[in-house]
């Protein structure tokens, strides 16, 4: 058994805990840092595993969050495929699995979330692509150098994503998703069901309103019974069902959670030492007024550096409003706030279903924006968020172009 001590200990090596490492060093330029990461790889960016890396518009050296010499020159200690097994918040210490300890004074819990299995029999089968991680990605794309045909299992971010790409890759796409049409949290029916019929006439095969029963190896691919009664046999399954949040450690070390580890407008968990950042933290939005857990590139960017600052004394409070993108062929976005189907919508085309914007509103103030087309405007859309005044909906036309 190891014992280590540190200034600052970050659990987690995705992105918001490798910015963590940033916003610690631009205030405190000496305290010693170990980042523990549970992967094999330092930090690197996810986007690219389901877009850029597919379109030959990067490769997998140009993903990394920073060099490997980032680290030493920060004087960080990395301890990769290493995974943190308890904290505790009395002691303040982490333990591993392997039994090392280390000591902090501040601490971040930047652990991410994991993807969600398939709670069908064969769900656990080897191959079954859980695209997440860049492991999944290299064996998914080794995949594709021998196989021809993929089930892409679920029509939410990855699932829409990894369809576009493999079929830009030639691989023959079926998917199966239980919404009507793709991506039916953020777009309104009109805009998901022209999507859906872009994807069609790309030749992607579509089972939408339906779900997989079971899966069973079938030489090097697979058999799989849908639902609805059809059997299908396919060389890959990638399944995006949406991921669970990693609680475990702040549950175990007491504290509050709700969604993901409930942290203040300053980062700080129930336990005041101890921070979450990321994937895996609840936190005050301030421009919505409400409690969020995102899931996205730009919060683990922004919200690890701010707990980074704020672990080394900064004290300031995260107000940041974080935006997210994606790319589905031709059409690609960028988005801010709220951005849920449930709530009231208006969208201001400029070429109706491809450029415009899409307001998301409660009670006539605008909540979200999806920028369809338009780009780098999220700043505007943050403006108008942050007023938080009521609208009538045809004053947003041409508010933001
Ligand atoms: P997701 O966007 O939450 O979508 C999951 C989808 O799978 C939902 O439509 C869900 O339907 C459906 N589903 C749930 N259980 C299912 C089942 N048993 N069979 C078939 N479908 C099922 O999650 P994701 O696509 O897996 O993405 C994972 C994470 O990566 C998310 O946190 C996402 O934010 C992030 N990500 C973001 C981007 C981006 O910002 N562009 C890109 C890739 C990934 P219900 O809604 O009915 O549960």
């Amino acid at each position: 058994m190891l014992e280590h001590v540190h200034e600052y200990v970050i659990v987690g090596g995705g992105l918001a805990g490798a910015s963590a490492i940033d916003g610690i060093r631009e205030v405190d330029a000496e305290g010693s840092i170990a980042l523990i990461a549970a992967e094999h790889y330092y930090p690197y960016h996810r986007p690219p595993l389901s877009k850029k890396l597919w379109f030959g518009k990067q490769t997998v050296d140009k993903i990394w969050v920073n060099k490997e010499d980032y680290y030493s020159a920060n004087g960080v200690d990395v301890a990769l495929g290493t995974n943190a097994a308890e904290i505790n918040p009395a002691n303040k210490t982490v333990r591993t699995d392997a039994g090392d300890v280390f000591h902090y004074k501040k601490l971040l819990i930047a652990a991410g979330a994991s993807p969600r299995r398939l709670p069908i029999p064969g769900g656990e089968l080897d191959g079954i692509c859980y695209l997440r991680y860049l492991a999944d990605y290299e064996a998914l794309k080794a995949a594709t150098e021998i196989g021809k045909s993929a089930l892409v299992i679920g029509g939410g971010f990855i699932g829409s994503e990894i369809a576009a790409a493999l079929n830009i890759n030639s691989v023959e796409v079926t998917m199966v998703f239980p919404e009507d049409y793709i991506c039916n949290r953020v777009f309104p029916e009109s805009l998901g069901l022209s999507i859906h019929d872009d994807y069609i006439l790309r030749g992607i095969k579509l089972l939408s309103g339906d779900s997989v029963a079971s899966i069973e190896k079938d030489g090097s691919g697979f058999k799989v019974q849908i639902r609805s009664g059809k059997e299908l046999k396919t060389d890959m399954i990638i399944a995006g069902i949406g991921v669970e949040p990693e609680l475990g450690l702040a549950h175990n070390a007491g504290l509050e959670t709700q969604k993901g580890i409930l942290v203040n407008e300053y980062l700080q968990t129930s336990s005041p030492d101890v921070y979450a950042a990321g994937d895996c933290a609840t936190f005050p939005y301030q421009a919505l007024g409400a409690l969020m857990r995102l899931e996205h590139w730009d919060n683990a960017l922004n919200q690890g550096k701010q707990a980074g600052r704020n672990m080394a004394g900064a004290g300031e409070s995260y107000a940041y409003m974080p935006y997210f993108f994606s790319d589905l062929f031709d059409f690609g976005y960028e988005a801010v706030g709220e951005v849920d189907t449930r709530l009231d919508i208006f969208a201001d085309w400029q070429e109706e279903n491809k450029t415009g914007v899409i307001y998301y509103l409660r009670d006539g103030a605008v909540r979200g924006a999806m920028m369809c087309n338009v780009w780098d405007q999220a700043p505007a859309a943050r403006e108008l968020i942050k007023s938080g005044k009521k609208v009538d909906p045809k004053e947003l036309r041409g508010a933001i172009r």
